[in-house]
């Protein structure tokens, strides 16, 4: 029985009909931009984040560096000005800050989670820092209370990249009124968040999508603009902007498919339990399992000295794995001329972390047959 490491049709065939009702209805409405779905599904993902805004965008990158573009205009920051991003993320966080001519800082991720290292925060602040990009990588929400109080301390902006954290609830301590009660979700625990609907996230259209979530009027009514050619009123440009949108197709889908985002996120927990539990290798490190709901596992984690070696037997065994991801940001040719320091917490992650299946359309037999293909095998 082959397992692919991902196969999104088999998750969107698990709705029947209804992605194809949804698209074919808005296909036949003769609206296709800015339109009732697009307005209808910014209101409920607000709704279901928490948030007071959320302003959709054409894909996750959009999302990340409108904000920056927003704040860089509303607070008069410069191109020197410098954003903190961990060293371990896609690449997409990086180009946010780059496309919007700020100068990205990285910083070390921990070893023993996939998220940025607060504790190595602060001795990279200088009179330039101007923000922090929280990657909640995997869907493991980076440590919010820790970020937000270096950055209360040193007055700088916190933007969440939540583009791999759909539905992930953080339990603040700093805030002891309703979030310490029932959580907040990402996307809600700082001044901005971004979201990506790439077919393959936790909540994915099938296409390109994105949002921007937040609280802030002000930011919510700058990025509307700078998203729309930075236009405030028709044919009337405040802002120098871009064009960046969700269509009305990809709106219409993710409302079908966001009714449904927790309980698939419950039942990727479900299978994270299961592998944290079952395998059992003296080759293969697992990450601590989180007994909370700030981890959705978009991704399931391994480490193994000699990767090559495991992925080798489990692609024999009809098993797909990817990497996440193989070079750190400070590694990649496109960013040579930044002459980023070494980061040995990060390469190592690069190094020796192996993702295995979590479709929520996984059967238990599949997950079973991964854990055996991990644990009967020599590498
Ligand atoms: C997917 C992703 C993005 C970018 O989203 P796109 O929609 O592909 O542009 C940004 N950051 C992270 C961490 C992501 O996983």
């Amino acid at each position: 029985m082959n397992i692919p490491y991902f196969d999104i049709a088999r998750l969107n065939a698990t709705y029947g009909d209804e992605l194809y009702t949804a698209a074919t209805h808005t296909m036949r409405s003769g609206r296709y931009v800015r339109g009732s779905e697009v307005e209808h599904f910014e209101h409920e993902y607000a709704d279901y984040v928490g948030t007071q805004y959320c302003i959709s965008t054409g894909n996750g990158l959009d999302a990340l560096c409108a904000v920056l573009m927003a704040w860089k205009q509303i607070y008069g920051w410069d191109d020197a000005d410098e954003v903190i991003l961990p060293a371990n993320t896609f690449i997409a966080t990086a180009l946010a800050v780059t496309r919007a001519r700020l100068t990205p800082i990285l910083c070390e991720p921990c070893i023993d989670r996939p998220t940025i290292d607060t504790t190595r925060i602060t001795p990279l602040i200088t009179p330039h820092t101007r923000a922090i990009i929280p990657v909640h990588l995997y869907g493991q929400m980076a440590d919010m209370d820790a970020i937000n109080r270096i950055a209360r301390r040193h007055h700088l902006m916190v933007l969440e990249d939540a583009c791999q954290a759909h539905g992930a609830i953080y339990n603040s301590c700093l805030d002891p009124g309703l979030a310490s009660l029932f959580g907040r979700r990402a996307g809600n625990n700082a001044d901005a968040a971004a979201f990506s609907f790439y077919p393959i996230k936790n909540l994915g259209c099938m296409g390109d999508g994105g949002a921007v979530t937040t609280n802030n009027r002000e930011l919510a009514d700058r990025v509307r603009a700078i998203t729309n050619y930075g236009q405030t009123t028709h044919y009337s440009h405040t802002y120098q902007g871009f064009n960046s949108r969700l269509d009305e197709v990809q709106a219409a889908i993710l409302r079908v498919k966001l009714p449904r985002l927790d309980r698939d996120n419950c039942r990727r927990v479900e299978i994270a339990h299961y592998y944290s539990t079952h395998i059992c290798h003296p080759a293969v490190q697992l990450l601590p399992h989180v007994a909370d709901k700030s981890h959705v596992y978009h991704i399931y984690p391994i480490r193994c000295k000699n990767r090559s070696r495991l992925q080798e037997i489990l692609n024999t065994c009809g098993i797909g794995t990817l990497i996440h991801y193989p070079t750190p940001i400070n590694r990649q040719q496109a960013y040579a001329d930044s002459h980023f320091p070494a980061m040995p917490v990060a390469e190592a992650w690069a190094d020796e972390e192996l993702s295995l299946p979590i479709n929520p359309a996984l059967t238990d037999e599949e997950v079973m047959q991964v854990v055996d293909a991990i644990n009967q095998n020599i590498y």
